[in-house]
């Protein structure tokens, strides 16, 4: 049996999947079965940070993989202390760390600490916690419901955690507080929502607003985080200082990690939450080393020539294009070209595999841009050479 009716055999059906078999990846460039080598802007949905193959990542994890690569979180473990250390630096965050092993589960962890601050510290138990239509914070039970695309919300999978309310967007989040809010959950660019960067101005003004009513805010940087806007966290940018912010994607640079920051230091106490593998010796030092690289590449100022090198192609692109785009959207590595026609959408997706080009949709007229953030010119212009191929085709 070929490797697609194997797939299809056993593994479950939740992704409508491309069946192209990558052997070997270097880089921003990944070969298949047939030694056809393809041009990688997704970097795994933004989790290959590095790179793939990184020699850097690579000799450190097989260093630590022939030393230790778990003990439980009943003992000290040393690379995890060191990376919530670097982290907080990175961010300029007063804060601590709990680390976990995705996105929805640092999504879920926040959704407890802002459950337990509600039950604390009112008279009235405060648990809703208001989140945005057409955002993405994961696929566990609370995390879908927090998710504002009621169309996920399967009447099948009932019944869900309560106490999630939708915003239409930030405007609207001031008609949906209530005397039950706790907290406000938001994307600061929704990955999965089309790209979206919210204003910055209006972002401060919530954020300020919340804080004199005592309302948390939660900023979900799964995607936006670790370099991916071109600074440490998309916060930095909006230069604000949420009371829990979530990473994921980049940080172990494919090896599975989440965590959850956040400034109130002594929220949990002992029993109140838990995760078995989060921040082992593995994926604790495949952070440690991802910061170190992603670090170096923005105090050389080489992400920011790279982020420059790309945006400009992008603009190329909308200039010969504008019949079919109607604008960049995004920041820094997390970018999309809008389609004027949203039919367009998977018919550009699909036929980029025909181009041996690996791009990303996002809502439903988004292309989505998320390479690596170390991608050499060479692979941004190849990639773009083969884009333009594929856009001749489709006009
Ligand atoms: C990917 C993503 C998640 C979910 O992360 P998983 O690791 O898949 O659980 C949550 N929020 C945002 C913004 C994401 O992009």
């Amino acid at each position: 049996m070929n490797l697609e009716d194997l797939d299809k055999k056993y593994i479950l059906s939740t992704y409508n999947k491309n069946y192209v078999n990558f052997i070997t990846g270097k880089g921003s460039t990944l070969f298949n079965d047939d030694g056809v080598k393809f041009i990688d802007f997704s970097s795994g949905i933004g989790v290959n940070s590095v790179g793939h193959n990184n020699k850097k990542l690579t000799d450190a994890l097989s260093e630590q993989i022939n030393k230790i690569i778990h003990i439980s979180n009943l003992q000290v473990i040393e690379p995890q202390v060191k990376l919530a250390d670097k982290i907080l630096k990175l961010a300029k965050y007063d804060g601590k760390v709990f680390f976990s092993n995705s996105g929805a589960e640092a999504n879920e962890g926040a959704i407890k600490i802002a459950r337990k601050y509600g039950s604390q510290n009112f008279d009235n138990i405060k648990y809703e916690i208001i989140t945005l239509k057409n955002s993405f914070h994961g696929r566990t039970l609370a995390t879908l419901k927090a998710t504002g695309q009621t169309i996920m919300h399967k009447d099948y999978f009932a019944p869900y955690p309560d106490g999630f309310i939708y915003a239409d967007d930030l405007d609207d989040i001031y008609n949906k507080i209530n005397i039950k809010t706790v907290a406000v959950m938001i994307e600061l660019i929704k990955g999965e929502g089309g790209v979206e960067a919210l204003a910055i101005k209006e972002v401060q003004k919530l954020s300020n607003f919340l804080e004199n009513k005592n309302i948390l805010l939660i900023v979900d940087e799964v995607q936006t985080g670790v370099y991916r806007t071109g600074e440490f966290l998309a916060s930095n940018i909006y230069n604000i200082a949420p009371d829990i912010i979530t990473l994921a994607k980049g940080l172990g640079g494919g090896v599975p990690i989440g965590a959850i920051l956040t400034k109130h230091k002594e929220i949990f106490q002992f029993g109140d939450h838990g995760s078995t593998f989060g921040g082992n010796y593995l994926s604790s030092t495949a952070g440690l080393i991802v910061l170190e690289i992603l670090s170096d590449l923005k105090s050389s100022n080489e992400l920011q020539n790279t982020i420059n090198y790309f945006q400009n192609k992008l603009r190329s692109i909308l200039k010969d294009n504008s019949k079919i785009f109607d604008e960049i959207v995004g920041y820094g590595l997390i970018l999309g070209l809008k389609l004027k026609n949203h039919n367009l959408l998977n018919k550009i997706y699909e036929e980029s595999f025909n181009e041996n080009i690996i791009i990303l949709k996002s809502g439903n007229n988004i292309i989505r841009f998320m390479p690596s953030l170390n991608i050499s010119e060479s692979e941004i212009n190849e990639g773009f050479n083969r884009f333009n191929k594929l856009l001749l085709k489709i006009k």
